[in-house]
């Protein structure tokens, strides 16, 4: 199947009341696992690579960009290609070579002005070259000359008056809010603030994109997006499910050397957990809500044996990052 623009994603999922999950790819794998996931619920994803993913890949974006494309063409589902927290202009500017219909720029460690400023200047290109622009409003309700505030720190939420004035201002085509997710949760326990999605919803214009989905549970995700919230990022979840087949597997399996043998159960174990994400976030699972079975281990729900989400997955064991989380 051709590969579609995660705008048309986003407009289609707005239009029904339904979300529209992203995935972060980091490893060919991921890819496999979402279009694989993706097919098994017969409903659209999108696969977004973050600038932290393509840091990992030594920099280079093509080779991975290459392998999502020919993932998604392959696909009986449409799936959209997306660049995730890209702060580099010439990261940005190489998006639509390498397939990317959608970038998320994040301005949202500059102070006010200046976020705007860059974020104007990147819809500016991205409309004139067919790329759909999503932002992050960082600096929460501060003041001028205050520092930034990382709009998922506890504690800070997106005022709806300031989003419509940057959304306004910046022109873009999706924004970021903060409602009390949070990046690289690996335990679903994030409280969203449903009254505030809402009344962003009313204040702002173009849909509303959450990140650090992973960390929210199953039933205020669906409240979520009945609220309002329309692109759901989801990339610690992914990570979640991989390492802990891996480790299960490693665990059992001490002498094991090829990585096909504990690679194929990480694959398996991250396309049910996004589809169990797709599902949660169709219409009629929002609809249902409350009577969906629980996920078992190794999916989205429950993460890995332990029955905690342990690990961001992120393969050099960093601490909590933009990448790990979206
Ligand atoms: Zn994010």
């Amino acid at each position: 199947m051709p590969l579609v623009a995660t705008a048309e994603l986003v407009a289609a999922a707005r239009a029904a009341g339904r979300g529209v999950a992203a995935f972060n790819v980091i490893t060919l794998e991921h890819a496999e696992a979402i279009a694989a996931g993706a097919e098994a619920t017969g409903r659209p994803a999108v696969l977004q690579v973050s600038q932290n993913a393509v840091r990992f890949h030594g920099g280079r974006l093509g080779p991975l960009a290459a392998a999502m494309a020919e993932v998604a063409h392959a696909a009986d589902v449409p799936l959209a290609l997306h660049l995730d927290h890209v702060t580099s202009v010439e990261l940005l500017r190489s998006a639509p070579a390498h397939g990317f219909g959608s970038v998320m720029f994040d301005a949202s460690a500059l102070p006010y002005a200046r976020n705007v400023a860059a974020t104007a200047d990147a819809v500016r290109w991205g409309h004139e070259h067919g790329v759909w622009v999503e932002a992050e409003l960082g600096r929460v309700g501060g003041k001028d000359g205050e520092p930034p505030l990382d709009a998922h720190a506890p504690g800070v939420r997106t005022d709806p008056e300031e989003a419509a004035g940057y959304a306004a201002a910046t022109g873009v085509d999706a924004l970021a809010v903060a409602v009390g997710s949070s990046h690289a949760m690996t335990e679903r326990t994030a409280a969203l603030d449903h009254g505030l999605i809402r009344r962003l919803r009313r204040a702002v214009p173009v849909p509303l994109v959450l990140h650090g989905s992973s960390g929210v549970p199953d039933a205020e995700l669906r409240r979520a997006v009945t609220a309002g919230m329309v692109k759901i990022n989801i990339g610690t979840a992914l990570n979640t499910a991989f390492t802990g087949a891996v480790r299960a597997h490693l665990a059992g399996h001490p002498g094991v050397v090829d990585p096909r043998r504990y690679l194929a159960p990480a694959r398996d174990a991250m396309a049910r957990t996004v589809a169990h994400f797709i599902g949660l976030l169709d219409g009629e699972a929002a609809a249902a809500d409350g009577t969906a079975p629980e996920p078992s281990a190794n999916t989205a729900g429950t993460g890995n044996a332990a029955g905690t989400r342990t690990g961001n997955g992120n393969a050099a064991g960093d601490p909590v990052t933009a990448d790990g989380g979206s």
